[in-house]
């Protein structure tokens, strides 16, 4: 796939890693997204993080004083209830390992919580997990109910360290059941498509920005969009340059990945 900076109307950006490193913002944000606009670049903030609800994540944003709409920011909880909608337009019961918050966004989209033939079973995190949940999931997989997960990361960090996240339960459930979930959240390209739908733009139109290469990279090479890495999170130079194939483009942050794109794409 030919990366042509011209033809970029919109970036997609991960934010752990790219926007900031725990509480603290990486670069001027308020400058950069300024920049972005200035541009007249479309944007959709993408993360594989299903704890934090849209809206945590808007005012995180305001709190480093960026202007986001609710609309621009999608999580794998969101993308999971998409990619069910796609398969059963209707809704219908679904059985779900998870959270409040999972069970509230796939109701907009017509599921229904219920234990009577459910379409799907769906696990995510859930902090209040106990073995009946657990024992009729496993039933319904190996029954051949479909078996979806929302993200695949195993922990997520916490100030006392790192503690089960939904690949965890996930990998419980795979045990159990011996069936391998289908993962929606990166590198899933399913995610990316929703973005694109939401900036509606076409894959060779979107830049996606990330730091993470098994995630990040690997699902923007899968959809076929161009991508940048940025050296901001988990990726050291090293391990980005023995990528194959390399990310179109690898800098030290997002402002640099604007920096970039202005100077390739021409723009004034
Ligand atoms: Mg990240």
């Amino acid at each position: 796939m030919m990366f042509d900076p011209e033809k970029i109307r919109a970036l997609i950006l991960d934010m752990d890693g790219v926007l900031w490193r725990g509480d603290e913002a990486i670069g001027d944000l308020p400058a950069i997204f300024t920049q972005i606009e200035r541009l007249g670049y479309g944007v959709v903030l993408a993360t594989n993080n299903a704890t934090k609800s849209i809206q945590q994540f808007v005012e995180k944003l305001a709190s480093f004083g960026v202007r986001i709409e609710p609309w621009q920011v999608i999580n794998s909880a969101q993308a999971t209830a998409h990619y069910l909608s796609q398969q059963h337009p209707t809704g219908g019961p679904v059985f779900i390992v998870g959270e409040k918050g999972l069970a509230e966004i796939l109701q907009e989209k017509g599921f229904y919580v219920s234990d009577e033939n459910p379409l799907a079973v769906i696990a995510a995190l859930d902090r209040g997990l106990n073995y009946e949940k657990l024992r009729k999931a496993t039933l319904f997989i190996r029954a051949g109910v479909p078996f979806i997960g929302t993200n695949p990361d195993r922990t997520f960090p916490t100030p006392e360290g790192q503690v089960p996240g939904a690949g965890s339960v996930l990998a419980l459930l795979e045990a159990a059941s011996e069936v391998a979930p289908l993962v929606i959240g990166k590198p899933n390209p399913v995610m990316y498509q929703f973005a694109l739908e939401r900036l509606g733009t076409s894959p060779e139109e979107t830049l996606i920005v990330g730091d993470r290469l098994e995630t990040d990279i690997a699902g923007s090479q899968q959809l076929g969009s161009p991508c940048a890495l940025v050296l901001s999170g988990v990726t050291n130079e090293e391990s980005a340059w023995e990528w194959e194939p390399a990310p179109d483009l690898i800098v030290a942050d997002l402002a640099n990945v604007i920096r970039e794109l202005k100077f390739l794409s021409g723009k004034k």
